[in-house]
């Protein structure tokens, strides 16, 4: 790990930075630190105190569920890196600060897959190790977030490897990680992690109103259950318009599960193809396609679901981790195969056989 010298760029942007704020910022509470981020108490305290030391780890990986702050916390830092006004904290409202919520600075960058890809490529590795190499571009420093690091192939993670290693001056690197097992070793041994954990449901129903004040209760009601906890899934979830229809298309699917045979088989008419219907017309995607999707994200609500289900029998001690973790298995299966271009028709069958097979051991 390379620490910030003390005579590095952030350094020298704090010394030259008008002394009132200079002043505000030495007075400031850690709590100022990250604003817009809830909770994340220890994540928030480790970070500041790493910043008013001026030694930010190059490479952190911000370890944790999605949807918790990861994010919010990568832009905070930037903006506290970047800030002239408020050195180590941000102030939210200089040009730096607001180019960087906009996602318009050149110190700030994110790299993700490719739209539709699943995975990030060695050549957007490469393009960011690249620019690493020549940074910093604007500002004093350079920051660099992988979301979500695990995307990363083997060829990208390995094109990093070295830049981690020894990074610029100035360059800071944020990997966003559900848990360091999904990195390759010899990326995470050069990451400090910091966690950040799920959020009491009190915090994420106050989250909810102030986004969304005029949500309507059904839908405020299953976004909070199925976030489990993330505040990010559950706004996610509340302004996607198809979920409703997803909610309906789950309960048929449930519904059917318990019916068995029967109800996959009613024909077109039955309530769950129905419902089918219904989600792929609300996925706004015409035809065929519309049914794909509708049933994609249908696996993947009841994947929340499963997961929600999973840390729940965790936390409790109480049984259902194993029903929750075959439920898990058999979404992905399905996944995959609606991936492959398989039927969407025979694929949701297969599903809804499968799981009524299942119904009986469970019950047992
Ligand atoms: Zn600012």
């Amino acid at each position: 790990m390379v620490p910030s010298s003390d005579r590095g760029p952030v350094a020298a942007r704090i010394a030259h930075a008008p002394s009132r704020a200079r002043e505000a910022a030495t007075l400031a509470p850690m709590d100022d630190l990250l604003p817009g981020l809830r909770g994340q108490e220890r994540a928030r305290r480790r970070l500041a105190a790493a910043l008013d030391r001026g030694r930010l780890p190059h490479a952190l990986a911000f370890v944790g569920p999605s949807g918790v702050g990861r994010a919010l916390a990568a832009r905070a830092l930037a903006r506290a890196l970047h800030c002239a006004e408020a050195p180590r904290r941000g102030c939210g409202t200089c040009p730096a600060c607001r180019r960087i919520d906009a996602g318009h600075h050149a110190g700030l960058e994110w790299l993700r897959p490719a739209d539709g890809a699943r995975t990030i490529s060695v050549e957007a590795a490469r393009d960011v190790r690249n620019r690493a190499m020549r940074a910093p571009l604007e500002g004093p420093a350079h920051v660099i977030v992988v979301d979500p690091a695990e995307a990363l192939t083997v060829q990208a993670a390995n094109a990093l490897l070295k830049v981690l290693e020894e990074p610029p001056e100035g360059v800071y690197f944020m990997l966003l990680c559900a848990g360091l097992g999904g990195l390759l070793p010899t990326i995470a041994s050069r990451c400090v992690p910091i966690r950040f954990g799920t959020l009491p449901a009190a915090e994420v129903e106050s989250i909810m109103d102030e986004h969304l004040p005029e949500l309507d209760g059904k839908t405020r009601r299953a976004a909070l259950d199925l976030a489990a906890g993330r505040p990010g899934e559950a706004l996610r979830l509340a302004r996607d318009p198809s979920v409703p229809a997803l909610l309906d298309l789950l309960a048929a699917a449930r519904a059917a599960v318990a019916e068995g045979p029967s109800a996959v088989f009613a024909g077109d008419g039955g309530a769950f193809w129905t419902a089918l219907a219904a989600a792929a017309k609300a996925t706004g995607i015409k035809g065929t396609a519309g049914e794909r999707a509708a049933a994609l994200a249908l696996i993947d609500l009841w994947a929340l679901e499963a997961r929600r289900d999973l840390l729940r029998a965790a936390g409790s001690g109480r049984g259902g981790a194993a029903r929750a973790a075959r439920l898990l298995e058999r979404l992905a299966n399905a996944r995959a195969a609606l991936e492959r271009n398989a039927s969407v028709r025979l694929c949701l069958e297969d599903l809804v056989l499968t799981l009524a097979d299942d119904a009986p051991c469970d019950a047992a």
